[in-house]
C-alpha cells in the first residue's frame, strides 16, 4: 500500500513530545510513511521546525498564528512567526483563520489572518486554514485575499453545501477523526461530494481520535481509521484512497 501522509499534527504538544521514537515507530506499523506537523504561534512553529529538522525525510513543518491565540498576539510576537517563517522553510503557512467558537476577538482574527496571508504569498507557500464556526467569512475571505493561492482546509467541517464554494477556489479538503463519529454524518455527506484529487487525510494529533480508539490519546498512526472511512463513504479500497491522498498531499506541500 502507498504510505499514508498525515497533513495536520502536532508532534510539539505535551502529550506527543518526547514520545518521538514510539510515535514514529508505531505510525510506520499502521502504515503512515509522512507527517505535518503543525505551528500555531512562535513557540510551537520554531518546536515544530526542530522536530521535522531531526526527521528530514518523514515530518515536515509549518509556521503559524492560530485565531484562538490572537488575543496574546501584540506585534513582537506576530513579526517573530513572520521571522520563522522566512528563515525557517516552512512548507506552509498554517494554520491560520478564523475560530468562532472559542471567546476571542474577531476583529482581531481577521487582522491576523489577512496578515499571514499576505506572508504566504510572499513566501509563495500555501495555507493551512483553521475555520471553526466561521465558513462565510472563511471563505469570504480566501476569495478576497488568497487569489492564486494553494489552500487546504484542515478538519473540514464546513459540511456539503459549502463543498462547491471551495472547490473554486481550488481548496484541498483535509479530512480528520470525526468522520469516524456517530455525529459525523454532514463530514461524510461532504466526503462523498469532494472529487478524490481535493482530498488529503489528517489526525489533527494529540486531539480528535477517530473511532475505534475515541477516548485515547491521538497519534499519527490513527489516520488510518480516517482514510478507511473515507474509503468506505467512496466505495474504494483503502489502498485507492491511500495513493490518491498521498499523491495530493505531496504535491500540495511539495514534499
Ligand atoms: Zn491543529
Amino acid at each position: 500500500m502507498a504510505g499514508l501522509i498525515d497533513t495536520h499534527c502536532h508532534l510539539d504538544d505535551l502529550r506527543l513530545v518526547g514520545d518521538e521514537d514510539s510515535v514514529l515507530q508505531k505510525a510506520s506499523e499502521f502504515g503512515v510513511e509522512r507527517m505535518v506537523t503543525i505551528g500555531t504561534d512562535e513557540v510551537t512553529s520554531a518546536a515544530a521546525a526542530k522536530i521535522a529538522a531531526k526527521h528530514p525525510d518523514k515530518i515536515f513543518h509549518t509556521v503559524g498564528a492560530h485565531p484562538s491565540d490572537v488575543d496574546r498576539f501584540g506585534e513582537e510576537e506576530l513579526a517573530k512567526i513572520e521571522r520563522l517563517a522566512r528563515e525557517n522553510k516552512p512548507k506552509a503557512i498554517g494554520e491560520i483563520g478564523l475560530d468562532y467558537y472559542h471567546d476571542s476577538n474577531r476583529e482581531k482574527q481577521v487582522v491576523v489572518f489577512e496578515r499571514m496571508i499576505a506572508l504566504a504569498r510572499e513566501l509563495s507557500l500555501p495555507l493551512v486554514i483553521h475555520n471553526r464556526d466561521a465558513h462565510d467569512d472563511v471563505y469570504r475571505i480566501l476569495s478576497e485575499k488568497a487569489k492564486g493561492l494553494k489552500i487546504l482546509l484542515h478538519c473540514y467541517s464546513s459540511g456539503p453545501d459549502f463543498v462547491e464554494r471551495f472547490m473554486d477556489l481550488g481548496c484541498l479538503f483535509s479530512i480528520a477523526g470525526p468522520v469516524t463519529f456517530k455525529n459525523g454524518q454532514s463530514i461524510r455527506d461532504a466526503v462523498a461530494k469532494i472529487p478524490l484529487d481535493r482530498l488529503v487525510v489528517e489526525t489533527d494529533s494529540p486531539y480528535l481520535t477517530p473511532e475505534p480508539n475515541r477516548g485515547k490519546r491521538n497519534e499519527p498512526a490513527y489516520v488510518k481509521f480516517t482514510a478507511e472511512k473515507v474509503a468506505e463513504v467512496k466505495g474504494l479500497t483503502l489502498e485507492e484512497v491511500a495513493e490518491r491522498t498521498t499523491q495530493n498531499a505531496k504535491k500540495f506541500f511539495a514534499i
